[in-house]
């Protein structure tokens, strides 16, 4: 197993301005890094030769590599990215609008993307629906291995640096269970001369750890959260996510409520749909009353079912119905679109699924 270095991309560019001498070698190697997308020292032409050798002793420059790729007909691409010391996890190129055009065929308005990054290896809450959660945890992400995602995506779709991204923080991994690189990705996201993407361009989603929540807060970075919900009482929230009995629904409510949200925006409630657990209108009815005073937006997901699993997917029908009830009654909501319904959608579908391949 290859020694693990860290990575140029852990570093802010003040941070970097510290490691690298003269200050503008390192605005130069900034450039490399989230301008070029650079992965090489070799592709950093007009960096000295003697300053390149010095720094490959101590960090590499893009810490992952594309493992495997699968596209969707509807331009999601699903990719297996492999760490320095052999671990995988996955990234997730999602198409949010095509590009429009005019009558003659000229683009009016570029084509609209979302990356969704993962944070950890594998992932400790244990949910029960969830197959990042069946492998168990092997290790936190550092902020350059969460930065590289965004980095080597864009670059293997050729988006230019200044066209602008969404991140949501949704892939492997709970985010705020590494909070410390977490918040250090988002600030290197936000660079100025990097890659320039602006705290409400970037979604954390939580499966409710509420301290950390309101440790998030705290740090005013101009982050969206989404809340992972699944359940409005805690007796069935508990069977789908363990944690729920340290963070239970009401701490969760509170800590929303205290988190400094835009006020244009809504925080957004993931309720991910089980048939025959959470599907039922009476459910529906208590996330009403639950979500009262908060500027709120449910987004219903269907439960991706996989090889094992002993739960089952919605019917259309109950799904619509459940989200008819919701706007009738004042909430704004949402079904998410089954992004990439023909590849291995759900988060850690396509890690389990190389898996058995190789093997
Ligand atoms: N750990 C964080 C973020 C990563 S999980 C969280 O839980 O919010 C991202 C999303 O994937 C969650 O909203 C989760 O509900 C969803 N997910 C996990 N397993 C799924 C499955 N089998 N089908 C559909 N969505 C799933
Ligand atoms: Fe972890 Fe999120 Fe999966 Fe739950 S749903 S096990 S929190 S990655």
């Amino acid at each position: 197993m290859s020694e693990l270095k860290p990575s140029l991309m852990d570093y802010t560019q003040k941070e970097l301005t510290k490691l690298v001498k003269p200050a503008f070698r390192a605005k130069q190697i900034y450039s490399w890094l989230y301008h070029n997308y650079a992965s090489s020292y070799e592709d950093m032409k007009n960096i000295p030769k003697n300053l390149k050798e010095e720094l490959s002793q101590k960090y590499i420059v893009n810490p992952l590599t594309i493992a495997n790729k699968e596209e969707s007909i509807d331009g999601t691409i699903k990719y297996l990215l492999e760490l320095q010391d052999g671990k995988t996890m996955e990234a997730v190129w999602l198409k949010m609008k095509d590009e429009q055009l005019d009558c003659n065929g000229e683009v009016v308005q570029e084509a609209k993307y979302t990356i969704c990054v993962s944070t950890q290896v594998g992932c400790k809450v244990g949910c029960t629906f969830c197959l990042t959660a069946k492998g168990g945890f092997t290790r936190d992400l550092s902020a350059g291995e969460i930065v590289a995602q965004v980095v080597t995506l864009k670059k293997d779709n050729n988006h230019k640096h200044n066209r602008k991204i969404n991140i949501v923080y949704m892939g492997m991994g709970e985010p705020l269970d590494n909070l410390t690189n977490l918040t250090k990705a988002i600030e290197i996201f936000k660079e100025d001369e990097g890659l320039c993407i602006s705290g409400k361009r970037q979604t954390v989603s939580t499966s409710g750890l509420s301290s950390k929540i309101d440790k998030l807060g705290e740090m005013d970075l101009g982050v969206h959260i989404a809340i992972s919900l699944h359940a409005v009482d805690d007796k069935l929230r508990s069977e789908l996510i363990p944690m729920n009995k340290a963070h239970n629904i009401q701490s969760i409510i509170d800590a929303v409520k205290r988190f400094p949200i835009d006020t244009r925006k809504r925080v957004m409630f993931e309720y991910l749909v089980i048939k025959g657990k959470n599907d039922d209108l009476d459910s529906a009815k208590k996330l009403v009353k639950l979500l009262t005073g908060i500027k709120a937006k449910v987004n219903l997901i269907y439960f991706n079912p996989y090889p094992g699993t002993d739960y089952d997917r919605p019917s259309r029908e109950d799904m619509v119905s459940f989200q008819e009830y919701l706007i009738k009654h004042g909430l704004l909501c949402t079904i998410r679109d089954s992004k990439g319904i023909d590849i291995s959608a759900a988060c850690g579908q396509l890690k389990e699924k190389t898996k058995n391949e190789v093997i």
